[in-house]
C-alpha cells in the first residue's frame, strides 16, 4: 500500500487518504509518495486506443491503494476528464495540448475536481461540516469552487484581492452560489493567503468545523495531473507516425512548479520524453538555480502571467526529490528559462499574425521557450501546454487585438449575478463568517 513521507523527513509517513485530508504534513514539509510505480507492460500494449478514463484510473491507481474502491475511483477519473485536451499543431515542430476545454477554461479544473471527489469520499463519514478554505490570486479559485460546486456536506470560502483579478476570473469566482462563498478582500493575494493560514491554525475554528485547504501541493490536486501529459503522448504517436523513436520536448509555464512535477513524475513511471523546459517569467529563481546551483531569496514581481508570479516556487522539492537531490541529474532532463513580459507580448502578437493562433501570456511564455529550445536542437520536436484560455486574461485583447473565440461557458457568466462579500484584510471578519458557517 502506497505511504507518503513528507519531504522534511520529520512527520509521520501517510496514506493517500491522510496525505488528501491533512494537505501539508506538519512539519511542513510536502509529501511525496516512497515509490514512483512503473507502467506495466499491458498499461502500453493498448495505450493507442486506451479511453481517457481509463488511462486516468492505471496512472493514478497505485497511488491511492485501497483507500477509495475500484469502482468509485475510477468514477472520479471519469468525472475529472470529462472534457477534451487536444493536441493542437501551430507550426512545422511545435505543438500545444490545450488544457483550457474544462469548466473554468484553466488546467487547475483537473487536480480541483479530482480533489474535491476524493475529499467528499474521504469525509463522508464526518460528523462535522467540512469547510474548504482557499486564497486565489486568479485561475485557482474558480477551479476549486466549480470543482466543489454542489459537493454535499462541503462548504468553499474563497478569498480573492479586490480589483486584482480580471473580469472573467471574478465571474467565475463569484457566479456560482450555493455551497461557495466569494470573499472580496481589501488587500491583495499576499493577504488573501496570510488570512488563510491564519484561519487554517485556528484552533476556536477548528474544533467547530473539519477546516481543510485546496492548495496546490496537496497530493490530490498534484497527482492528477499527470493524466493529460499521456493523452498528449496518445496524440502525438498518431500526428508523428514516422517518429515514433522521436520523443517530444514538454515546455511547461511553471509558477509554482506541480504542473511540470507532475510530467516528470509520469516520465519517470514511463511517459517517454526527450526533455522538461520550465518557461517561467521574470519570477527566475529556478532558472537561476540550474545555472548557478544556489537558491535565491527573491520576493515575486508582477508580469503578464501572473499566474506564474511566484517567488518560492513549492513544489519544487518535490522535483528535487524525484531526482534524489542531485542536481546534475536534474539539469539532464530539464532546463529552465526565464521569458521577459516584452518578449511574451511580441510572441503573442507575432504567434497571431503568422498562424492565426491566439495565445493567452502563460502559453506565449511556453511558446517561445520551446522555439527557441527548438532552434538549438533542430532535429527534435515538442509540445507546450497551454494552460489557460485567452478569453481569461484582460491583457490579451489589448496586446493582441482579440481574445479569440468566446467559449459558451462565458458568455453564460456574463448573465448572473456577482454575489460576494467585501472583508477588510483583518482575521476577525473572517472568523467571524467562517464562525457562521459552523452551524
Ligand atoms: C497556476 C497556473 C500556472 C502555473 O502552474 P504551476 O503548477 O504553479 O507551475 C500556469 N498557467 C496558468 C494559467 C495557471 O493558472
Amino acid at each position: 500500500m502506497m505511504q507518503y513521507f513528507s519531504t522534511n523527513r520529520k512527520s509521520a509517513h501517510v496514506n493517500f487518504r491522510e496525505a488528501t485530508l491533512k494537505g501539508q504534513p506538519d512539519d511542513k514539509g510536502l509529501y511525496f509518495p516512497e515509490q514512483i510505480p512503473t507502467l506495466s507492460d499491458d498499461f502500453w500494449r493498448d495505450f493507442s486506443t486506451k479511453s481517457k478514463e481509463q488511462i486516468a484510473f492505471e496512472v493514478i491507481k497505485p497511488f491511492v491503494g485501497k483507500t477509495i474502491d475500484e469502482e468509485t475511483l475510477f468514477r472520479i477519473c471519469a468525472e475529472t476528464v470529462n472534457f477534451d485536451f487536444p493536441l493542437v499543431k501551430i507550426t512545422e515542430n511545435v505543438s500545444t495540448l490545450e488544457l483550457f476545454h474544462g469548466a473554468t477554461l484553466a488546467f487547475k479544473d483537473v487536480g480541483a475536481r479530482f480533489m474535491s471527489r476524493c475529499l467528499r469520499y474521504f469525509s463522508r463519514e464526518k460528523s462535522e461540516k467540512t469547510i474548504v478554505i482557499v486564497a486565489t490570486s486568479g485561475d485557482t479559485g474558480g477551479a476549486v469552487a466549480n470543482g466543489f460546486y454542489d459537493v454535499e456536506g462541503v462548504e468553499v470560502v474563497i478569498l480573492y484581492p479586490q480589483g486584482k483579478v480580471s473580469e472573467v476570473q471574478e465571474l467565475q469566482l463569484t457566479t456560482l452560489g450555493k455551497n461557495i462563498s466569494a470573499l472580496e478582500v481589501k488587500g491583495n493575494f499576499d493577504d488573501c493567503q496570510t488570512l488563510t493560514k491564519t484561519a487554517l491554525a485556528d484552533s476556536e475554528v477548528k474544533q467547530k468545523v473539519f477546516l481543510t485547504s485546496a492548495n496546490s501541493i496537496n497530493v490530490a490536486r498534484w497527482l492528477p495531473q499527470q493524466f493529460y501529459y499521456f493523452y498528449a503522448l496518445q496524440q502525438w504517436q498518431i500526428q508523428n507516425p514516422k517518429s515514433k523513436i522521436q520523443n517530444p520536448v514538454i515546455c511547461v509555464p511553471s509558477g509554482n512548479f506541480g504542473n511540470i512535477c507532475a510530467g516528470i513524475l509520469a516520465h519517470i513511471s514511463g511517459l517517454p520524453c526527450e526533455k522538461f523546459i520550465a518557461a517561467t517569467n521574470a519570477n527566475d529563481v529556478i532558472p537561476k538555480f540550474l545555472e548557478s546551483g544556489k537558491m535565491e531569496q527573491k520576493s515575486s514581481v508582477p508580469t503578464l502571467s501572473n499566474a506564474m508570479d511566484v517567488a518560492n516556487p513549492s513544489n519544487f522539492v518535490r522535483i528535487l526529490e524525484i531526482f534524489g537531490q542531485d542536481y546534475l541529474n536534474l539539469k539532464e532532463k530539464m532546463e529552465a528559462v526565464s521569458i521577459s513580459d516584452d518578449t511574451t507580448a511580441e510572441t503573442m502578437r507575432e504567434v497571431f499574425q503568422k498562424y492565426e493562433y491566439v495565445l493567452d501570456p502563460h502559453g506565449a511564455v511556453g511558446f517561445y521557450a520551446l522555439e527557441k529550445y527548438l532552434e538549438k536542437n533542430p532535429v527534435q520536436k515538442g509540445f507546450f501546454l497551454e494552460t489557460a484560455h485567452p478569453v481569461k486574461f484582460d491583457s490579451v485583447e489589448k496586446i493582441v487585438g482579440t481574445h479569440g473565440e468566446t467559449p459558451e461557458s462565458v458568455k453564460d457568466l456574463f448573465s448572473r449575478p456577482k454575489q460576494s462579500v467585501e472583508i477588510e484584510a483583518n482575521y476577525e471578519d473572517l472568523k467571524e463568517i467562517l464562525l457562521q458557517k459552523c452551524f
